[in-house]
């Protein structure tokens, strides 16, 4: 079986999100790390790659020059996932300490919430 894939090549700044599906914040982490990606200003990497061992993935985020991580909550997820398999985190941001409150099983997400998050993570860029 492949260790990695086409679309998940090496780069030089690399951005985890979270992801979460029970609540806005994680779905502003993935919005946020995809605008990113879209934009050239990253790339939006597989962190279930990272959670599934996948030596070959590991092996890409190790070669990062940064990895900025984007959890959605305290319970940060992304961050202790990405520590889990030895990798440094260069840039960090939990979406609630920024000020958006999470609500659970409430998907809805604004502009003005992507925005603001982005601009927090392009600090780090
Ligand atoms: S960090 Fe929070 S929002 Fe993200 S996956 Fe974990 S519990 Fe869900």
């Amino acid at each position: 079986m492949s260790e990695g894939c086409s679309l998940c090549d090496p780069t030089k700044i690399m951005l985890f999100a979270c992801s979460g599906g029970g609540a806005n914040v994680g779905q502003i982490s993935n919005q946020v790390a995809l605008e990113l990606t879209k934009e050239g200003k990253g790339k939006m990497y597989c962190l279930a790659g990272l959670g599934g061992h996948v030596q070959g993935l590991i092996d890409n985020t190790l070669k990062a020059d940064k990895v900025i991580v984007i959890d959605g909550c305290s319970v940060a997820c992304a961050k202790k996932l990405v520590e889990h398999v030895g990798v440094k985190i260069d840039g960090y941001i939990d979406i609630t300490q920024a000020g958006i409150e999470k609500t659970p099983g409430k998907y809805e997400i604004s502009d003005e919430d992507i925005t603001k998050i982005k601009s927090l993570v392009e600090e780090m860029l």
